[in-house]
């Protein structure tokens, strides 16, 4: 057991400097003996299991049926021909679900959490999967726990292990407990932290005992399965869509079946026609295409900075019509620079701080101390809030590690965003100083006195006010304020709850963070596409107004609100004034869960970023929950939909415009692959309700299926983005995919039809024998549906923009595909083998020009009704 061991026991067996840290060579040899530090999963299907899983499907049963039957009447061609439809039906498939598989993968592996370990005597950042037994892993609040770890040293730590114990109260750690029994259950061993919880507050650190399947965790979950891949609303939909048209389509098929018996038609030619026209006009690579779509984007979008680490919030994302924005660090450069200060009566900017004023270098000194970030000329960690007040410390000559050296930390209380304070206790020449930092409203609360000319004197409401009022002056300007207080107890062991409590004021500074360039810009866009930007920020009510205004989300202060006056209103007061407002200042994570709900109620799709451990409520119930990857913990990362990974407003604008394509671009897939679909459908079934021969046959219908199912559709789903995509209102979430589009699918579906009918009509009376006719007929409405088809998606490439507009060759895979259906389709009726094959034969010349010109009627009627589309949208 490892917690009832004491420390140097665990650092002999273990073999490890708790100074250094393990060393390079040191790690290699334990990452060979003990592996990766993950947890086992299910196992990935051989190839073999893949392309089987692709042969259970009905209706290939039906066609291997129908193969059968060709093999033994003795028509061979067709046999081996549905037989290779088949095959290639399956590799298309395999290899696009491994494709989306795989992508999906990496999106996985981007979310892996990182750990902060110490190696070679220096702290480095590394994934952690990483990490080895003996290593000395660094825990602050936000952080999962990489592994088991025995804690060697705790400041108020407290974990969520709630994944493990099902404990859903934060348990308190403390390195310093020790056990004699060695039956302690798993939630009381307080000296110890297990892999995959949660630390919600305070800091530690901790030495590797156990990683991978050798944790607590991995023990209990021998075999992790990993959640199913959910289904997002539309491909739920597209399912449900895929499977109506499919009971339509085999109606169709047995109703044509039916007619053609009682027409006393050629049996076995009737139930090969109408099973390839089933096969052909089930949808049925409709749900890989749509997986394809997405995971591309998301792929597209990774580049771009933002990790999707789900499905269905790309399509949300389309749909967004509220941003909620932190401010600091997202709309602002997270570059603080302390440029002004108040103390012992001045109020001057920074450079005139003068440390012979033994208040203004307390000042200074309780800044530096109550810090936790680091910095040097080549190396900065931490808050830049924190960064920006060492900075100006080092300004000064006053350096971090050298007071803290003098002025040793012996307990403290962490920051965070609900007190809005950071307080720290530091012995120095035999006094225990509790320095207090943070908001000033907050601090003020807790002052009972001030430092000023050389006196501690009460603090009176005059001063208070002084103060406030410099404050505001400070936030007018767009400054973000921060106080320090201070006082002196008799010993280390107070009561936490008591230190920060009368405190000595000593002086504030303002900083600037200036707004993030590229933003203003995004903002505009928003405001031009019905998106409403809104921040909500931890900061002072005047600071958040002030860069509002600068960056055009809010214009006057009736649009701004704080966390107090949130409080004093219901939801159903904050509901009904939530439209009227752009800055919520002064929030706490809490009050952000308020907003979201508000905002719902009103109907609107909201997407709320978030950085700390208490944003992930108000992460996970907004309708996109985005969390910051720079700053971010991992439990705001691990309650999000989007992950920034550079933290930057405007990327959430650019997924929101990626969201909008993709969303267009699957639409375009679907109708696409339907219109072609009602096509064909309608050419054999007009046919058969008149009694002509059929124009199309069998092996026909499966080669038109299998050119145009896959890469046009599959182009038009990566198809390049509309650029005025983000002067269109947002998509209302509960629209369908079929929208203003039923109509124009099915004239269009009808429009190939009857060209291919035509073709087929002329064809027949070429020639004085029947035989002859036939075929001849028949390969020319086979040419005439393929490749008006492969045409006919170059109209779906926008709605109402001529494909001159858009720019024949911009999408390059498009034209790649239909150069490449084309040549196929001209291949089989001159290459002599392949014409046998497939009953065609060659036409001549002026009917090769006869049937292009026919390919081309839909792709010149669908530009002339865009013309009109276009002129009365104006
Ligand atoms: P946003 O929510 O937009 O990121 P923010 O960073 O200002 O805004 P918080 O981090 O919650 O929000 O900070 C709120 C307030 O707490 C700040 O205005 C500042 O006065 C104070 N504060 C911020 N960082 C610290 C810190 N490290 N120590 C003490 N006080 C801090």
């Amino acid at each position: 057991m490892w917690f009832d061991k004491n420390l140097e026991e665990i650092f002999k067996e273990l073999s490890v400097d708790i100074v250094e840290g393990l060393s390079s060579s040191e790690i290699e040899v334990r990452k060979n003996k003990y592996g990766l530090n993950k947890l086992a999963t299910k196992k990935k299907k051989s190839i073999l299991q893949l392309i089987l899983a692709q042969l259970n499907d009905m209706l290939i049963y039906i066609l291997i049926v129908a193969a059968v039957i060709s093999a033994l009447i003795g028509e061979i061609s067709d046999a081996a021909i549905i037989g290779i439809v088949i095959i290639i039906n399956a590799i298309v498939g395999v290899i696009q679900e491994s494709k989306a598989e795989k992508a999906l993968d990496a999106l996985k592996k981007l979310s892996v959490p990182k750990a902060i370990v110490k190696r070679d005597g220096k702290l480095i950042e590394i994934e952690s999967y990483e990490i080895v037994p003996g290593d000395i892993v660094i825990i602050d609040a936000g952080r999962y726990i990489p592994c088991d770890l025995r804690l060697i040293e705790t400041a108020n730590l407290k974990i969520d292990e709630s994944s493990l114990t099902g404990e859903s109260v934060p348990v308190e750690k403390d390195a310093k407990t020790r056990f004699e029994s060695s039956s302690v259950p798993i939630g009381d061993q307080k000296n110890m932290a297990f892999m995959s919880t949660l630390a919600t507050y305070g800091r530690g650190v901790g030495i590797a005992v156990a990683t991978g399947m050798n944790t607590q965790i991995g023990k209990i979950a021998n075999m992790l399965n990993e959640e199913n891949d959910s289904k997002t609303p539309l491909q739920k939909k597209l399912d449900e869509t895929g499977r109506f048209l499919g009971f339509s389509a085999l109606a169709v098929c047995i109703i044509m079946f039916l007619i053609g018996m009682l027409q006393k038609r050629n049996l076995f030619e009737m139930f090969l026609t109408s099973i390839s026209l089933a096969v052909a006009a089930i949808p049925e690579g409709l749900p890989a295409i749509v997986t394809i779509v997405l995971a591309i984007g998301v792929q597209r979008m990774i580049k771009n900075n933002a990790i999707v680490r789900t499905l269905p919030a790309i399509e949300t994302l389309g749909s967004v019509n509220i941003i909620c924005s932190d401010k600091t660090g997202t709309l602002t450069q997270n570059k603080m620079t302390v440029t002004k200060f108040y103390c012992d009566g001045s109020f001057e900017e920074i450079n005139k701080l003068n440390l012979q004023n033994p208040i203004h270098k307390l000042m200074l000194e309780s800044f530096v101390l109550c810090n936790d970030a680091s910095y040097s000329q080549y190396k900065e960690t931490g808050d830049p809030t924190e960064i920006a007040l060492l900075s100006a410390g080092v300004k000064f000559n006053i350096f971090k590690e050298e007071i803290e050296k003098i002025h040793k930390r012996v307990d403290e209380i962490p920051f965070d965003s609900d007190r809005k304070l950071m307080t720290t206790v530091n012995y120095f020449d035999g006094k225990y100083y509790v320095i207090t930092k943070g908001a000033i409203d907050s601090l003020l609360n807790k002052c009972s006195s001030i430092y000023m000319n050389n006196k501690i004197i009460t603090l009176n409401d005059e001063d208070r006010n002084n103060i406030m009022e410099i404050s505001n002056k400070m936030s007018y300007e767009a400054l973000r304020v921060l106080g320090t207080a201070y006082k002196i107890i008799p010993s280390e062991h107070v009561e936490i709850d008591s230190l920060e409590k009368d405190l000595t004021f000593l002086g504030i500074v303002g900083m600037i963070d200036p707004p993030r360039e590229e933003v203003k810009d995004s903002i505009n866009i928003c405001n031009s596409s019905g998106i409403r930007t809104v921040m909500i920020t931890g900061d002072h009510k005047n600071t958040a107004l002030a860069i509002a205004k600068k960056l055009n989300i809010a214009e006057n202060e009736s649009q701004a609100i704080s966390g107090i006056e949130l409080d004093n209103m219901d939801d159903e007061d904050l509901s009904n004034r939530v439209d009227d407002l752009r800055v919520f200042a002064r929030v706490s994570p809490e009050h952000k869960v308020k907003i979201v709900k508000a905002l719902k109620s009103k109907g609107y799709i909201v997407s709320m970023t978030g950085d700390g451990v208490n944003d992930a409520p108000s992460l996970r119930i907004a309708d996109i929950g985005v969390a910051m990857g720079i700053t971010g913990t991992d439990v705001a990362k691990g309650a999000s939909d989007i992950i920034l990974t550079d933290d930057n407003f405007s990327t959430i604008v650019s997924a929101i415009k990626e969201g909008r394509n993709i969303y267009n671009n699957i639409k375009k897939s679907v109708i696409f692959l339907l219109s072609c679909n009602i096509g064909e459908i309608f050419a054999l079934f007009i046919a058969i309700l008149f009694g002509w021969s059929t124009p199309l046959s069998p092996i026909h219908i499966l080669w038109i299926n299998l050119i145009t199912d896959t890469l046009p559709a599959l182009s038009l789903g990566v198809d390049t983005g509309d650029p005025d995509i983000m002067k269109l209102k947002p998509r209302k979430s509960n629209e369908s995919l079929f929208k203003n589009s039923v109509v124009y699918l099915l004239l269009n579906g009808l429009l190939i039809g009857t060209l291919t009918l035509i073709a087929f009509t002329i064809g027949m009376n070429k020639f004085p024998d029947y035989k002859e006719s036939l075929i001849y007929a028949r390969t020319m409405a086979f040419v005439v549906l393929c490749i008006s088809q492969l045409i006919h998606s170059l109209n779906m490439r926008s709605e109402n923009k001529s494909i001159f507009q858009i720019g024949i060759f911009s999408n390059k895979y498009l034209i790649g595909s239909i150069i490449i259906g084309i040549l196929l389709q001209i291949s089989l009726l001159t290459i002599h083998t392949l014409a046998v094959i497939f009953k065609v034969t060659n036409l001549a010349i002026q009917d090769w020009i006869f049937v292009i010109l026919l390919c081309l009627i839909p792709l010149i009627l669908n530009e002339i009704i865009k013309i009109f589309k276009r002129k009365f949208s104006r």
